[in-house]
């Protein structure tokens, strides 16, 4: 059945609402296991991390000091509930070397109770980094310790000096990265052709580039530009937004999250960002080596994410420029991006317990799937309304924060890690084809209604638990698949209901799709009608 219209799209809902009651399916009860607790990592951590199974529900405990944590301002438990097991976090606001110590977790409920026990370093007391006493010591091992102490002090100053040397006349990055020092400003080389990324494409700024083609097939694929990002306020000539900057002193980078096509991803602490907070866990990602058309791009990228604010894309905070490398300034969401998020919560999903194998992560259930695709689809109903058109709508474009956020979260950088998500044509042009409608294949047309055809394949990633699309076909056999008119199957788990939206999102003629509007309606009601603890049979 397909849904062209809102009035179909409801009748979809009652059906939908029908098959739930016919296909419930209760969870097994069982006692509570203790999954993981995660030991914080010192001085980067702020939360204890857990993972839960058992049904019903286990309720939790905490204990530091042999007296339960009764939660307040400082100390709360977040945690997300999935079908039998949670997940989340024993939180601390601005934790010190006062919360250093032993914390147990208890988790019960009607069929049992465990408990376990992690010690939690948060930050060095501040006698710990004195040398340590000797008292008890064997005598001769004094002037070990003399020389060793001595050694470390001449160390110390002369790593001070190299420091400030460093910092006086190096021009070597402050992160180890290397690349010229790049510095934004709006006036630089204005005569020379601005050029743009989106999607890793490089293109330049005018909408009647070169349609350089290559040939697959019968198929005719034209190399992409991206004309949309410069309509509708993107253009050219428009003066550019006021981007937030944000001083490179303010930025403590932590570890790295991973890595796209402009550069690494780190964690990193921010000072300064929040009125009500002196500092805030982000993400940055840095640009590596940015010649001045990189620089450009990167401008551009910036503009953009500060005009795009919604509560499911990824905020954006600001740039820093002062040095090297340029970076970008983001929320960070805790679970990295939704592909990885739905692979490590399938099936085949494994939870390592001591280096073993032991238990599946638990999978996510139908709610859930629901809720991930509301929130996409609520994301996109508000960049249509912006007359924005993504043209690289994936999971792997999602990012996953607690409590099951999901936010839309690249606009152009995830191309390294997830290569072979993308067809190269042409040079450097990358086609996530796999996502692509026929049209944008062919006659690189992209609209919002070649994002709606890409949504439906995020439904069919989300319900097959991040499977990549027609992973048993190569770039060429997909392309000629898509173009002759064949779709995806229908995921094994996958509701028929939900199938139809898939089904109606890629409608070959764009105008015949279902509305991005009327989808996100009937996914939410679909997902408040289907309880957490259910799960369907598809
Ligand atoms: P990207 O360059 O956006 O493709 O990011 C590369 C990887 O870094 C992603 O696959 C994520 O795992 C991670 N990442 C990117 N942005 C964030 C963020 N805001 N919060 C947490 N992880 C992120």
């Amino acid at each position: 059945m397909l849904l062209p219209s809102t009035a179909a799209c409801c009748d979809a809902w009652v059906k939908f609402s029908q098959t739930l009651t016919s296909n419930l399916l209760l969870n097994a009860k069982f006692p509570p296991v203790i999954l993981r607790l995660a030991e914080p990592e010192q001085r980067l951590d702020t939360c204890i991390e857990f993972t839960v199974r058992g049904y019903p529900h286990p309720k939790l405990r905490w204990f530091y000091k042999q007296r339960e944590i009764l939660q307040n301002e400082y100390i709360r438990t977040d945690m997300d509930f999935y079908q039998d097991y949670l997940e989340g976090c024993l939180t601390f606001q601005n934790p010190t070397h006062i919360n250093n110590g032993n914390y147990t977790l208890e988790a019960s409920n009607p069929l049992g109770t465990v408990t376990k026990t992690v010690y939690g370093h948060f930050l060095m007391a501040p006698d710990d980094n004195d040398p340590p006493s000797d008292s008890g010591r064997p005598e001769e091992d004094t002037f070990g310790v003399s020389i060793a102490v001595g050694l470390a002090g001449f160390a110390c100053v002369v790593l001070l000096l190299v420091f400030v040397l460093i910092n006086k006349y190096g021009r070597r990055s402050k992160f180890g990265m290397k690349g010229p020092v790049a510095v934004i400003s709006g006036e630089e080389d204005s005569a020379s052709p601005l050029h743009h990324v989106n999607h890793g494409i490089i293109t330049p700024c005018t909408l009647d580039a070169g349609p350089d083609a290559v040939v697959i097939g019968m198929t005719r694929i034209p190399v992409v530009e991206n004309p949309q990002y410069f309509r509708h306020g993107h253009n050219c000539n428009k003066p550019a937004t006021l981007v937030q900057h944000i001083k490179r002193r303010d930025i403590i980078l932590k570890r790295e999250l991973g890595e796209g096509a402009f550069g690494k991803v780190f964690l990193a602490e921010c000072y300064n960002l929040s009125p009500t907070k002196d500092k805030m866990l982000v993400a940055v990602k840095t640009l590596k080596d940015p010649n001045l058309s990189a620089r450009k791009d990167f401008q551009r990228e910036a503009e953009l994410l500060t005009n795009l604010q919604h509560d499911h894309i990824v905020k954006f905070y600001g740039v820093c420029v002062d040095g090297d490398p340029l970076i970008m300034v983001f929320e960070y969401m805790k679970h990295g991006d939704l592909n990885k998020f739905l692979r490590a919560h399938g099936p085949d999903a494994m939870i390592l317990v001591d280096g073993q194998p032991l238990q599946s992560n638990g999978e996510l259930g139908l709610s859930q799937m629901l809720h991930i695709a509301t929130q996409i689809s609520s994301g996109m109903v508000y960049l249509a309304s912006q007359h924005f058109v993504h043209r690289d709508l994936a999971t792997r474009n999602c990012l996953v924060g607690n409590g099951l956020l999901v936010k839309i979260g690249d606009f152009g950088m995830s191309r390294d890690i997830y290569s072979s998500d993308y067809y190269r044509v042409g040079g450097h042009t990358m086609l996530p084809v796999r996502w692509m409608p026929p049209e944008s294949i062919m006659y690189r047309k992209f609209s919002t209604e070649s994002d709606v055809w890409s949504f439906g394949v995020i439904l069919w990633e989300i319900f097959t638990y991040g499977k990549q699309p027609w992973f048993q076909l190569g770039n060429n056999e997909v392309i000629e698949c898509i173009t002759q008119g064949r779709v995806l199957e229908r995921p094994r788990i996958c509701p028929k209901e939900v199938y139809d939206i898939m089904l109606g999102c890629w409608q070959r003629e764009p105008q015949q799709r279902l509305n991005i509007k009327d989808m996100q309606k009937v996914l939410f009601a679909m997902g408040k009608a289907t309880p957490v603890y259910l799960d369907i049979l598809g």
